[in-house]
């Protein structure tokens, strides 16, 4: 006996734009000159892509492992970009650069190295680890103060130029813009923080207010996925976090207690992923509800 009768799917879930863009453009390559096609690192934070990647022979390298490239080798560079150097070292091994750099995030390079030749020094909100961060970083020849809140900026210099990461939060934009205000510096501040992150957490926390189960898809090393779940776990204790269809529970269908369903998904979860956890939903839906699709809200819009 299944006891779902609806199935409510967040608006933006799933590929953002950027990471969108940079899966459409590895796939449209075509070698047929004997050479390879690399990502440099994982093209995005979902195995299951990664897999379906390597299916059709586009697999991993690493900075490290560039010497193994020659002239017939292409390398996409991810959505979440590099430094002028990595490009450079790339270059340098004859093999074709194929540029997925999201837009937004090139946008960002181009502010950071414009202003820094004109002697701003450029402060970046966000995790120096992150690779989009440390891509951002170069492109001022890592000169950049990296702060998470600016508590820790120091003393600044006559001018500078504030950026965020593209996932960053809002909050802590203005915590270092006004914490950088306070020094009487001259402040340029560029809000980069990307809308799809931002609409993805609004639908999310939507959604999961009116479910009796929510469920985030999204592979296990997706900050922007994990996010999610916080978000809709502080909505719905009853929030589960998979990466695929095949990781669903079977107690989701069989559950007495779960009539309304939620499902949403990480910027890096492709729509094939979450096209097969519907369809494992809708087959519990209620006997009556069979056939009647209107009862899945799918009107999800994309970017
Ligand atoms: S989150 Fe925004 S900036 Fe990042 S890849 Fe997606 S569209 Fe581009």
């Amino acid at each position: 006996m299944q006891y779902i009768k609806k199935i409510i799917v967040a608006d933006h879930a799933g590929f953002c734009f950027g990471v969108k863009r940079a899966v459409d453009i590895s796939l449209n390559i075509k070698k047929q000159d004997g050479g390879s096609v690399y990502t440099l690192g994982p093209l995005i934070h979902n195995d299951d892509v990664v897999n379906f990647l390597k299916a059709q022979g586009i697999s991993q390298i690493s900075i490290d492992d560039l010497c193994r490239l020659g002239e017939k080798d292409a390398v996409v560079i991810r959505s979440h970009g590099v430094t002028p150097e990595t490009l450079k070292r790339i270059k340098r091994t004859g093999a074709q650069v194929i540029d997925a750099t999201c837009p937004y995030v090139a946008s960002i390079q181009l502010k950071v190295k414009k202003y820094h030749a004109k002697g701003y020094q450029i402060i970046i909100v966000g995790d120096k680890n992150h690779p989009e961060v440390i891509g951002i970083n170069g492109w001022c020849g890592n000169t950049a103060i990296v702060t998470r809140d600016g508590t820790d900026l120091g003393s600044l210099p006559d001018k500078v130029c504030i950026v965020a990461q593209t996932t960053e939060k809002l909050s802590n934009f203005e915590k270092v813009v006004e914490a950088a205000s306070k020094s009487g510096t001259e402040v340029l501040t560029f809000n980069t923080i990307c809308s799809a992150t931002k609409e993805r957490q609004g639908s999310a926390d939507e959604v999961s207010k009116k479910v009796d189960l929510m469920i985030v898809i999204g592979g296990k090393n997706s900050s922007n996925s994990k996010k999610l779940y916080d978000i809709c776990r502080t909505n719905c204790t009853s929030t589960i976090f998979i990466e695929n269809a095949g990781e669903l529970p079977d107690w989701v269908t069989e559950s007495k207690d779960i009539e309304t369903v939620g499902v949403t998904a990480g910027a890096s979860t492709p729509d094939w992923v979450i096209q097969e956890v519907l369809a494992r939903l809708e087959k519990g839906l209620e006997a009556e509800q069979k056939g009647s699709i209107s009862t899945i809200d799918v009107d999800r819009k994309d970017e």
